[in-house]
């Protein structure tokens, strides 16, 4: 009997006696990979519970288990060579008017999401560039979008509710946990399955987006923060050649009666008037209104539209967090790598974060650039630049995105977040045997 074999009967055989049907260990059609392809799964066992009793029954009867989101992390971090566990089917979301809050279900995307509140006359504070993603797996990561006083999409996490690894239901809130809540949100699936979050909303708002073309660096050595301030989220577009950002996304929010007017020029860059996509040669029927025309946060806020590919399709990221206060020096030592990097990139991305208090976040009390490279999918040339990178960000005390690719030794990791043992013990203390602990985990959290 090989490996998959193995596996398909022994999912059976707890299925059969623990689980309902719903629950039951799951065998896609296609290859189990994640959304980009460069991840093939360790584990053809898929758990799709229908409620949190399920959740709790998987996690229960399970001595290794991984929470899946919706695959669009590019490294290893969802991965488990034992079982994974999709919430997709814990879709509900119920809106508090009086808390102004939402409460989610873990499987529930920002897609879904943001029409239904949107209707309902709330909004987000802030969305990644893409609505597919789902909101506890974007959390676990830190995922964020940009905006120099914005903070990650788990800032506005209230409340979380997760099943422990002794299969218990655990509910945390940012107002009676304290210390303990701000270390679980960014958990990194560490510390359990998530079954719902509560996030706060706000009175729904317009905004309207446009792009300028080359934008010369030198205007980032004195105007970056007048630069990333010119919109509510602002993005710099480069393909590192020219020293230059090819294209400049300013997304503002429209106070009622708003002139929405647009300059022809910002800081030497010229207004496009054509609809672009960030990748020259790209479709723009992909991206999400430009031009200045007004639209809901959730049609603008995203670069890209729901219901097409967002990004490239088949690509690998990476991104860099570097100190706001230093962005331009950091700006300038990747640059020096320009002829190494753009033969093998797509487009890089330029965001501004603000700081937050979450144990791991890439931003924790730190103001932060982050240096984001969308990658052709030729992973052997950019695992070779990736070390080159992290050496000219070496000064920088980079700290790498969570859910893309890095190569940055787990002693370096470690002493980047200084609550990381703190964050050890508190997942210790809903995890005590390590169930949730993947090779993702051990290698860069345990290793050293
Ligand atoms: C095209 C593209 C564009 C992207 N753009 C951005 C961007 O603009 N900004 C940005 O910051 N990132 C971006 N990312 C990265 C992406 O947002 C993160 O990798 C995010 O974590 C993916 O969420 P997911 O739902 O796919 O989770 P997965 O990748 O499936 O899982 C990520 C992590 O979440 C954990 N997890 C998932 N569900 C649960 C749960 N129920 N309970 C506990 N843990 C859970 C997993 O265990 C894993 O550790 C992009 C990715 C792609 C493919």
């Amino acid at each position: 009997m090989d490996k998959r074999e193995f596996l398909k009967a022994s999912g059976a055989i707890v299925a059969g006696t623990i689980l309902s049907k719903a629950a039951a260990s799951e065998q896609p059609n296609g290859p189990r990979e994640n959304w980009a392809g460069n991840i093939a799964y360790g584990t053809e066992r898929l758990y799709t519970p229908g409620s949190v009793e399920e959740v709790r029954s998987v996690v229960k009867s399970s001595a290794k288990l991984r929470a899946l989101g919706t695959r669009h992390s590019f490294n290893r971090i969802a991965d488990s060579t034992a079982a994974q566990i999709s919430l997709k089917n814990l879709d509900q979301i119920v809106i508090d008017e009086t808390a102004r809050t939402v409460t989610v279900g873990a499987g529930v995307t920002y897609g879904k999401l943001a029409p239904v509140i949107d209707a309902k006359g709330w909004a987000l504070h802030n969305l990644a560039s893409l609505p597919h993603i789902s909101v506890a797996g974007a959390i676990a990561t830190a995922t964020h979008g940009s905006g120099i006083r914005n903070g990650n999409l788990a800032t506005v996490v209230s409340g979380l509710e997760f099943v422990n690894a002794e299969g218990e239901l655990v509910r945390l809130t940012r107002a009676k946990d304290g210390d303990r809540f701000l270390g679980a949100v960014v958990g990194l699936g560490a510390l359990g399955v998530a079954t719902s979050v509560t996030l706060d909303v706000q009175p729904t708002y317009q905004v309207a987006q446009s792009v300028y073309r080359n934008l010369s660096f030198d205007q980032l050595q004195h105007h970056l923060d007048e630069i990333y301030s010119a919109g509510y989220s602002v993005s710099l577009f480069t393909d590192w050649q020219n020293h230059r950002a090819t294209q400049v996304w300013i997304k503002r929010r429209l106070a009622a009666g708003d002139a929405n007017k647009w300059e022809k020029e910002f800081f030497g860059a010229a207004l496009a008037n054509e609809k672009l996509h960030p990748i020259e040669g790209h479709a723009a029927e992909a991206c999400t209104e430009q031009q200045g025309i007004p639209g809901p946060w959730y049609e603008r806020l995203p670069h890209f539209k729901m219901n097409f590919t967002p990004s490239s399709g088949r690509e690998l990221q990476t991104e860099y967090f570097v100190p706001r206060d230093r962005a331009y020096e950091a700006i300038l030592a990747v640059e020096k790598l320009r002829d190494r990097i753009t033969p093998h990139l797509f487009i890089t991305e330029l965001r501004t974060i603000a700081q937050d208090n979450l144990w791991m976040s890439m931003a924790y009390q730190r103001p932060s650039l982050a240096i984001h490279f969308t990658w052709k999918p030729e992973w052997p040339e950019v695992s070779a630049i990736l070390p080159l990178i992290e050496a000219q960000l070496e000064p920088f005390e980079t700290r790498p995105h969570w859910g893309k690719l890095f190569t940055l030794a787990p002693a370096k990791l470690e002493s980047r977040y200084a609550r990381l043992n703190e964050f050890k013990s508190l997942a210790a203390s809903y995890d005590a045997q390590g169930k949730f602990r993947n090779e993702f985990l051990a290698h860069n959290l345990y290793a050293s």
